[in-house]
């Protein structure tokens, strides 16, 4: 569960990224967080994964404050946290297999470990067939898949998108947008940011509206996009238990 209460983020250059916001996003859960560019969207997604920390309020992440988090535990924070980004940021010159196992974590595991992990995690994006492939060999949507395989090789429990969508045309954006409704239904929580309102006007789920870093809108749209796909309570998938970040540090 994601919870932030009276949360507001003002950067050191007088910019509010996030204004007084208070919410609730609970396991399991797939939320849209849409609103204009410069509304606080990235910001919202930076403060979870403490790339930022807020100026005033607190956010807990399954019980956790991670808004006080120690900078020396924020590495654990983030294996039970995957990032998508809008520009895939893979390694040119390294092949798909080795762009999702370039994790501290994956790498102290065995190459056998490794590639089974890397296969079946390549498998949930029907990718399997392309590890030993460039980048550059990739089309746009394989690549932004290659990059989302890469982000559940921790088998995070959360997975954060930021305009996931942003350099896709619209048939491989709803392409994207149903791979991330699919790993909702195999139990992971998503939020997933994207400006772009006709991406998301049918998926039937949670929709978070910022508008100048305030939340003006928190509701859920109808759709039949939710019905394809299921319900996103799902039973597989990483467990949901409690971050335990005492445990490694
Ligand atoms: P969005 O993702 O919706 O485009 P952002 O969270 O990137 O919005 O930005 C929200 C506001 O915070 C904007 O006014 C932006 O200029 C400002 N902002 C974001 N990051 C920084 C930063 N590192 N330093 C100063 N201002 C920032």
């Amino acid at each position: 569960m994601i919870e932030l209460f009276s949360v507001t983020k003002r950067y050191a250059s007088g910019q509010v990224g996030l204004d007084n916001v208070t919410l609730k996003i609970d396991a399991g859960q797939m939320v849209f967080l849409t609103g204009p560019s410069g509304a606080g969207k990235s910001t919202f997604l930076k403060l979870i994964y403490c790339e930022e920390i807020p100026s005033s309020g607190s956010i807990l992440v399954n019980g956790r404050n991670v808004s006080s988090l120690p900078r020396r535990k924020v590495p654990y924070l983030r294996r039970t946290i995957g990032v998508v980004f809008q520009s895939f940021r893979l390694i040119p010159r390294k092949t798909v297999f080795e762009n999702i196992c370039y994790l501290p974590r994956i790498l102290g595991s065995s190459a056998q470990e490794q590639k089974e992990l890397a296969y079946e995690t390549l498998r949930r994006v029907s990718l399997s067939h392309r590890m030993n492939a460039s980048p550059h060999q990739l089309s746009g949507g394989e690549q932004q898949r290659v990059a989302i395989a890469r982000a559940l090789m921790n088998q995070p429990e959360i997975l954060l998108a930021d305009e996931p969508t942003g350099n896709l045309d619209p048939e491989l954006s709803e392409e994207i947008l149903r791979l991330f409704l699919e790993i909702n239904g195999q139990g992971t929580t998503v939020i997933f940011a994207t400006h772009d309102r006709d991406l998301i006007q049918r998926v039937g789920r949670r929709v978070l509206t910022l508008e100048a870093g305030q939340l003006t809108g928190d509701q859920k749209l109808p759709g039949e996009l939710n019905d394809a796909i299921g319900p996103g309570q799902g039973t597989m998938g990483p467990g949901q238990g409690t971050i335990d970040l005492e445990e490694e540090a």
